[in-house]
């Protein structure tokens, strides 16, 4: 566990950079710093690891004042990894992820086994090793630098910007991948971006900054979402963000129609009387979704071919948004909803998603939020509204 007290810093020209923030990063869980360009996010990270001292307050990990300990021995428990990856580019790929170990005095074979080892972790080919860094493509770096970090196993990681460099598509596997990683690894790991969605996507709780250095809030991201302290921290988490609030939602209030259902191979006329306005479901042996086939284009029997595919089937314990989401992109309407074996709940309908959103109570919580935003904000009957009536009336996504 990672705390700030108070936790100031001037640099010495006068500018402060961090002021007075107080928060703790937990133990096992990924803590995320978010504001923007110049709020004092990467001052805050490195005087966590004593690369920055604070000219006030302290930083306390696990309990013990982080200046009471010897800054090199500190930085051995905390790997960080850096925006472009920060690797050393006359050395190969082995050799850079085995840095701290080679520090450590591991002998050769040991370090670089580790470093394979952690190859293969962050989902990289064995046979990238004895590339050099520049051989490698941006996501296959910040893999490897994350590796890097990784290496001699520390309890923390600091990462600053780690994935703000590779483009959205490559940033979306680097960041699901990481999720994966730290499900097995369990460190516990302070984040910093200025994106947003990245910190509502990766952090357990999320520090917002504000320019100037001080906290506007520190909050789970559900929380964050639907209940903005104040119209900086509105603004910065973004217009659409009660759609996004739906993806922290459990979908388990949800009543599901019964959604009646073939087999491949079914015959034309048992298809067409199962149907229901014109299109019918269709499942494998094991009652898992395979897609919707329109009645009207059946001449003989149910066949793969047939198959609208392209829509989402939503998880029973997953989210309103992923609720939201198959429904959305059903060409019936009626989402499709599956249990954790991929089996066939029943069906949704866009309309019962969002009659969720809006219950009577959560107007209430706005209210005795008593924010100025909180009311008006955290219902947000426009934003939502708006985002469904675009995304039904457009096409299915
Ligand atoms: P962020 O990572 O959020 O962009 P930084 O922590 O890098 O912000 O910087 C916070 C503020 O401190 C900025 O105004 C920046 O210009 C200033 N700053 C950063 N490093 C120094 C330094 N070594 N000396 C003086 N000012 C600095
Ligand atoms: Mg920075």
């Amino acid at each position: 566990m990672i705390e700030f007290e108070s936790v100031t810093k001037r640099y010495p020209d006068g500018t402060v950079a961090v002021d007075g923030v107080d928060l703790r990063a937990e133990s096992g869980e990924i803590t995320v710093l978010v504001g923007p360009s110049g709020c004092g996010k990467t001052t805050s990270l490195r005087m966590i690891n004593r690369m920055v001292e604070p000219t006030g307050g302290r930083i306390l990990v696990d309990g013990a004042d982080n200046t009471a300990t010897d800054a090199a021995k500190l930085r051995r428990g905390m790997g960080y990894v850096i925006q472009h990856a920060g690797l050393f580019p006359h050395r190969t790929v082995i050799d850079n992820i085995a840095t701290v170990p080679y520090l450590l005095g591991w002998n050769r074979a040991k370090a670089r086994a580790r470093a394979m080892e952690l190859l293969d972790r962050v989902g990289l080919d064995a046979q990238l090793a004895k590339r050099y860094p520049a051989q490698l493509s941006g996501g296959q770096q910040q893999r490897v630098g994350v590796a890097r970090a990784l290496a001699a196993d520390p309890p923390v990681m600091l990462m600053d910007e780690p994935f703000s460099a590779v483009d959205p598509v490559v940033r979306e596997g680097l960041q699901d991948e990481f999720l994966r990683l730290q499900n097995e690894l369990d460190k516990t790991i302070v984040f910093v971006t200025h994106d947003i969605d990245e910190a509502i996507k990766l952090g357990d709780k999320v520090a917002v900054l504000r320019t100037g250095g001080t906290l506007a809030q520190f909050a789970a991201p559900k929380e964050l979402l639907s209940r903005p302290v104040d119209e900086f921290v509105a603004g910065f988490v973004g217009k659409d963000r009660g759609y996004r609030a739906l993806s922290f939602t459990p979908a388990d209030g949800i009543t599901y129609d019964p959604e009646p259902a073939v087999a491949l191979g079914a015959s034309a006329e048992h298809a067409r009387a199962t149907a229901r306005d014109g299109w019918v479901l269709v499942v494998d042996d094991r009652q898992r979704p395979q897609g919707w086939v329109d009645v009207g284009r059946l001449t003989s029997e149910v066949t793969p071919e047939l198959l609208h595919r392209g829509g989402t089937v939503g998880s029973v314990t997953g989210s309103l948004r992923s609720a939201l989401d198959a429904a959305l992109s059903s060409p019936t309407g009626r989402g499709v909803m599956a249990d954790d074996d991929g089996r066939l709940v029943g069906a949704v309908s866009t309309a019962t998603v969002l009659a969720l959103l809006d219950p009577p109570t959560s107007d209430a919580a706005g209210g005795n939020g008593g924010g100025t935003t909180g009311n008006g904000r955290s219902n947000g009957g426009s934003g939502r509204g708006g985002h469904d009536t675009g995304s039904t009336t457009g096409a299915p996504r």
